[in-house]
């Protein structure tokens, strides 16, 4: 699972720099990204992790660096924060996510573009869903999609009930594509290039799963179990808590009346 580089460029304006902590949630790792040339921004510094941390310093290059941003508060993403802060610069995320780290640092409204030099702009977009503090970021002119957590490289995110729903994830997944991105780059798993068909194929996937669920309760599956058998089938032990919540997030939309 830690093959291959851990640091990858992504055109002129994008290096990814993957964090060693390969896991059932984290695919093959977090990938902390450093956008921008004249003035990047860092976004999700990841794990607390000082060879991580030292491959970001080394793509950073003493440059100024215009803020640390964060997609979210989940560990694997921001445990780092308050060090790769010191480092680099102003944290900047949605409030929701500073606040959940009990950390300093500047808000960014939804919509709120960072300048990067050359021309370049970095915009946060609210996208609730994986979690209720998520943010995505569009990089402009040139349209690549950081998603975070709320669309994978491969395979389904969870929906971490009840902070995350399936409500704001079909939202958030619709406001991106209306967004038009040229590729994703997400927070775990390679870089997605055909961004509109996948964004289509994520919320088809999701619209089963949600079907899955209606169905088994149709029959009868009452318990967790029966429930993750009736919809993941034979799963590893170490997916059953990411799949247990997210199934309670589907029961939770199937709840809503006339649904
Ligand atoms: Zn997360």
């Amino acid at each position: 699972m830690t093959s291959g580089p851990h640091v990858v460029r992504h055109g002129t304006n994008v290096t990814a720099v993957r964090a060693d902590n390969p896991g059932a949630l984290t695919l093959t790792g977090t990938q902390t990204y450093v956008i921008g040339r004249g003035l990047p921004v860092v976004l999700d510094p990841g794990p607390l992790d000082e060879a991580h941390l030292g491959r970001v310093e080394r793509v950073v290059a003493g440059r100024a660096v215009a803020a640390v941003c964060l997609t979210h508060a989940h560990a694997d993403h921001a445990a780092a924060a308050a060090v790769a802060a010191d480092r680099w610069g102003a944290l900047r995320g949605s409030a929701t996510t500073l606040a959940r780290l009990g950390q300093e640092g500047r808000p960014l409204a939804d919509d709120e573009a960072i300048p990067l030099g050359d021309g370049l702009r970095l915009r946060a977009v609210a996208t609730p869903g994986h979690s209720a503090d998520h943010l995505c970021y569009l990089l402009e002119p040139e349209g690549a999609l950081f998603t975070g957590d709320l669309v994978l490289g491969e395979g389904s995110s969870m929906i971490v009930h009840p902070d995350g729903s399936v409500e704001a994830w079909l939202a958030s997944l619709a406001r991106l594509a209306a967004l038009r991105p040229t590729r994703l780059l997400p927070g775990h798993g390679p870089p997605v290039e055909d961004a509109g068909p996948r964004l289509a194929a994520h919320r088809a996937h999701r619209l089963e799963r949600v079907a899955q669920v209606r169905d088994a309760l149709a029959a009868g599956a009452r318990t967790p179990e029966q429930l993750r058998a009736a919809v993941y089938g034979d799963l590893p032990a170490s997916h059953h808590e990411a799949a247990d919540l997210t199934i309670q997030a589907y029961l939770a939309y199937l709840e809503v009346p006339g649904r």
